[in-house]
């Protein structure tokens, strides 16, 4: 049951129904009133955004005298696969190919556990003792332990803190939130969760992730407050020896797979400014923030203006006497439609009764990303006949500055160290949580002078001024692409993980796998986050354990001990990735390849896998055999 609905005096009536199709994704309404009705009027309309005042009108009307007659909570099953596709063209108005078609038709997650890791036949009897160790429990961690709960692989997780969730558990700012529209950010198999806004606070992701946790049973497999310190494969006897710290000394567990999904956001990277030890008042990360720190009368600066130094501007300049805001880059902030906005109790009933709704309307939301990969690679035509990247790009470019122009009010002096000099989606998108309205505010300054030293009373810039303030809060980031430290994993003839990724950083094949580390996989691991979006991460959570877990599957069922990438499939894959990274904005001059956290210092694009989303999509479900070596 739907909260919202619960706790609703309102009678559903006529009007109410209207209304909840009137607030509700058009497009999502027409499909599955399709879906459920056959309809051939409603598949003649066009898309939400094409359809003229009477299509519209007929659609809604439709909608609701369905409604009046057959609303009520049932889950529709995925249809056969004519339809579905039918459907999902209808959906975005275009025919799609096959590759396109594998990638996107477990989107509408009518299915809960697509993806998922089978025994060929029944279950085998496992080895003695065998035991699979997932490091971090967060949405990767989860989404491991899920599935060999359903393989009934015996496993258990070590996690650092006390209570599951990852990084949604360190971060608890004021504001912090999704920046992706929270039904995307769902597993399929736990779905309409009872988000209270279209982008889910920080304490409701949390909260989303213990249900998890708890309900598919992975909390009483976790060991929490173990800090996993270092991780050695025993050669001899192809198992991991995991050495962590806990509150009570050093513990040692022994395991025959580890998979390790310890994040890219869990390690805060705290900034060393001159004379940082002598400022006078707290200097806080967002990632350690106190819940009883009182801004009020306060004259603040804030460092960073990435996703979280955005987030968190317009709270703190509604709540302080004087705010600084500290930007080093410019970045393109972009607006979210419905950011901040609770989820009308209208949808909330429509979700529960209206069959077929949320699939379409998930859908919809991740289909909004389909062309993102359009905007990444140049048109050198183009760029010949003056354009800056690409039309789609350049167009991005210039509606992006007209907001900024239209939310500073005109303020030349603002808007001029606003815009960037690099293309749009050089660097991860940021939202905008009012952060150019809050920096008209009379109490907000923005500063672009280097910082040059910390002082008892504040920051010293560039140009000589001083900023005198009371707090600091440091919103630099994360140590995004340090994978896996500090722990040290000791793999075979002893090498480190990190001396072998010091060349040019970390590499992995997949993003999952590495040469010299048998039984190992890596959730969310280096050049895993696909480049073009496309799906949303928790997809990808499920598929990356999926195939960790079919690799163990294979060990167990023919009778092995040790599975690895052969070292010629992990090079070869690499070479590939690295030529097709080099086409992207990300890496080329009129991106930002020096300013941005994807890229390492070796200029390596190291985040993102740069492939388009459906092909990385096949890589990754269909375990190419030959590049794997099982003994
Ligand atoms: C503020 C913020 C907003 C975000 N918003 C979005 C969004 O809108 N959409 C989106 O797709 N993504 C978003 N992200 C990215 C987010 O990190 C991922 O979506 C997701 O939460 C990552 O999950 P994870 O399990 O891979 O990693 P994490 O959530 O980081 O979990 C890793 C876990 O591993 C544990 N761990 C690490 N090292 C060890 C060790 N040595 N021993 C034991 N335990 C260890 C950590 O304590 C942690 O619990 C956001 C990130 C942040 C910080």
């Amino acid at each position: 049951m739907w909260k919202g609905t619960e706790a609703m005096e309102t009678t559903v009536d006529s009007a109410f129904i209207r209304r909840a199709v009137e607030v509700a994704d058009l497009n999502a309404v027409r499909v599955a009133l399709y879906q459920l009705t056959g309809d051939p009027e409603v598949a003649q309309l066009p898309t939400a955004a094409n359809l003229d005042e009477a299509q519209r009108e007929l659609l809604i009307t439709k909608a609701v005298s369905w409604l009046e007659q057959y609303a009520g909570p049932v889950r529709l099953t995925e249809p056969p696969e004519a339809e579905l596709r039918t459907l999902m063209n209808m959906a975005t108005a275009e025919e799609m190919g096959d590759l396109e078609f594998e990638a996107r038709r477990d989107l509408p997650a009518f299915k809960e556990f697509p993806w998922t890791a089978e025994w060929t036949d029944a279950k085998p009897e496992l080895p003695e003792g065998f035991k699979v160790a997932i490091v971090g429990s967060g949405f990767s961690g989860l989404a491991m332990g899920v599935q060999l709960e359903r393989l009934g692989i015996p496993y258990v997780v070590l996690e650092r803190r006390g209570e599951p969730g990852g990084t949604w558990t360190i971060n608890r700012y004021p504001d912090v939130r999704v920046d992706t529209i929270s039904i995307t950010y769902e597993f399929s198999f736990e779905k309409d969760h009872q988000w209270d806004e279209y982008f889910g606070r920080g304490a409701e992701v949390r909260s989303y992730l213990e249900h998890i946790s708890r309900k598919y049973g992975v909390f009483d497999h976790t060991l929490f407050n173990r800090d996993l310190k270092r991780a050695t494969f025993d050669e001899g006897r192809n198992v991991w020896m995991l050495e962590s710290e806990t509150p009570d000394g050093p513990e040692t567990i022994e395991a025959n797979v580890v998979v390790t999904a310890v994040g890219t956001f869990a390690n805060p990277k705290f900034p060393q400014f001159e004379g940082q030890e002598s400022f006078e008042g707290p200097i806080l990360h967002p990632a350690a923030w106190s819940p009883d720190l009182e801004l009020s009368g306060k004259r603040v600066a804030i460092i960073g203006n990435g996703s979280t130094g955005v987030q968190l501007l317009a709270p703190i300049a509604a709540e302080a006497e004087q705010v600084f805001v500290f930007q080093r880059t410019p970045q393109w902030i972009s607006p979210r439609e419905k950011y901040g906005a609770p989820i009308e109790p209208e949808l909330h009933w429509l979700v529960e009764n209206f069959p077929g709704y949320w699939n379409w309307a998930r859908y919809m939301a991740i289909a909004a990303l389909f062309q993102t990969h359009r905007f990444l690679v140049p048109d050198e035509e183009w760029k010949a006949q003056g354009g800056k990247f690409n039309p789609l790009n350049d167009k991005m470019r210039e509606d992006l500055t007209a907001y900024i122009k239209a939310q500073t009010g005109g303020r030349v002096d603002l808007i001029d160290k606003l815009i960037p000099d690099y293309a749009p989606f050089s660097r991860r998108p940021v939202v905008d949580n009012g952060w150019y309205k809050a920096l008209t505010r009379d109490n907000v300054e923005l500063v672009t002078d280097g910082i040059t030293r910390f002082t008892p009373k504040g920051i010293e810039t560039q140009d000589g001024t001083l900023y005198d303030v009371d707090v600091i809060v440091t919103a630099t980031g994360f140590e995004v692409i340090k994978y896996l430290w500090p722990t040290e994993y000791i793999g075979k003839d002893g090498v480190s993980i990190h001396d072998f990724w010091s060349k040019d950083g970390p590499r992995a094949y997949l993003g999952m796998m590495t040469p010299n580390f048998p039984n190992m996989f890596m959730i969310y691991g280096p050049n895993s986050q696909p480049v073009s979006g496309g799906t949303g991460l928790p997809i990808w959570y499920v598929i990356w354990s999926a195939y960790s877990a079919q690799c163990v599957v294979r060990m167990i069922e023919e009778g092995h001990s040790r599975v690895e990438v052969k070292e010629e499939a992990y090079e070869r894959y690499n070479k590939a990735l690295d030529a097709e990274a080099a086409k992207l904005i990300l890496l080329q001059e009129e991106g930002a390849p020096d300013k941005n956290y994807y890229v390492n210092e070796f200029g390596r694009l190291q985040v993102n896998a740069p492939w388009y989303g459906p092909e990385y999509h096949r890589m990754c479900t269909r375990v190419d055999w030959d590049d794997i070596e099982i003994s």
